[in-house]
């Protein structure tokens, strides 16, 4: 079990539950778009949010940004380590630092110094793109150098005194990724933070995505995520919450299960299935639910039978069920309705009963 971190109010490590994270794409010095993201993000189920702190005109920004903020916000710094301190004088709950592009160890103790001082935690990321040159010339094999030089910056921190700490080793590669996160995982005692960075479109980047970060979820390895993609950054939380869900570590939410459709199914089962993850994308949902849809009332109710509730058809009838056994019957125009009325029906006896 990893060593237990605090970011605002969210717990990282321990047992705590793998966190959501996600990165605002708005301008630095733009307070109400950032906040709007902020809060679109966090209806979305993220639960930490970071924002990049690019120059020294962008902190009164950040300032007001940390202090309205729905969810707590880590600064992402780069070569600066003065862009570091001002944004934790200025309310930083986490800070996100590259030691081997900050400017040399005095400024890093600075920066770990100010972050003692404040009581907020520090991701160190190790990203395969800009490993430092003397850890390229090692000749380890690529994961084994980003562990190296991740293993000597702790090692330095941890001579200040410092334990509040998160790691992350990130490559657009994903076997990269999974090796250097697998080889973390058996050398380090901190968190572990997970993404393939610069994983690309919505398309391609949620499957790389999905396949890196999955593996090591799989693996028992991983306390946050990050999904990169060229997208909209709320669509990168839609793909998170696929990724825990599959893995089985999913809080709350709806996991479809769909048949893939063939000669045997009776109603147009695709639009049906698009239509039914629009409609409960606006309920909040207590708990996970699994809830399949089904183009065949010969199968389906049996291919779905671990699904806490599914609907399957025949040319006339949706047949709704519950752990495999049939509860109603409805034309089969009505049973996609009556589904999500189910699904509500049994919202409400979580929440009163
Ligand atoms: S559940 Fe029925 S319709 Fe769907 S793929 Fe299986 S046999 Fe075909």
């Amino acid at each position: 079990m990893k060593r237990e971190i605090f970011v605002g109010g969210v717990g990282i490590g321990a047992d705590h539950p793998v966190s959501i994270q996600s990165m605002t794409n708005t301008a630095a010095q733009d307070v109400e778009s950032t906040l709007k993201q902020i809060r679109q993000l966090k209806n979305a189920g993220c639960d930490i949010v970071r924002v990049a702190v690019p120059a020294k005109a962008a902190l009164p920004a950040f300032r007001t940004i940390a202090a309205r903020s729905p969810l707590p916000v880590i600064a992402d710094i780069h070569f600066d380590a003065s862009l570091a301190l001002g944004a934790i004088e200025n309310g930083a709950h986490g800070i996100r630092i590259n030691p081997g592009n900050i400017g040399g160890n005095e400024k890093l103790k600075a920066v770990v110094r100010m972050a003692a001082q404040s009581k907020i935690p520090i991701r160190i990321g190790v990203n395969a793109g800009s490993l430092e040159k003397k850890y390229q010339r090692t000749g380890l094999a690529r994961p084994e150098a980003m562990v190296a030089s991740l293993l000597d910056k702790i090692k330095f921190i941890e001579d200040q005194h410092f334990f509040d700490l998160k790691v992350s080793l990130k490559s657009h590669d994903v076997r990269e990724t999974v090796a250097a996160n697998r080889l973390a995982d058996r050398s380090c005692p901190y968190p572990l933070h997970l993404g393939v960075t610069e994983a690309g479109t919505f398309f391609s980047g949620s499957i790389r995505s999905a396949l890196g970060i999955g593996s090591l979820l799989l693996d028992g390895i991983g306390n946050t995520i990050r999904v990169s993609l060229t997208a909209n950054p709320v669509r990168e939380i839609r793909v998170a919450r696929q990724i825990l869900a599959a893995a089985g570590l999913s809080r709350s939410g709806v996991e479809i299960i769909s048949c893939p459709t063939c000669a045997r199914t009776s109603v147009d089962l695709i639009p049906l299935v698009a239509e039914f993850e629009k409609k409960i994308a606006r309920l909040q949902f207590r708990g996970r639910v699994r809830v399949a849809i089904m183009g065949c009332e010969v199968n389906g109710p049996g291919e779905a039978g671990d699904a806490d509730v599914g609907l399957a058809f025949s040319r006339r009838h949706g047949f709704l069920f519950k752990k495999g056994r049939i509860v109603a019957r409805t034309d089969a125009d009505g049973g996609l309705a009556r589904l999500v009325e189910m699904l509500r029906e049994m919202q409400e006896e979580k929440v009163h009963g």
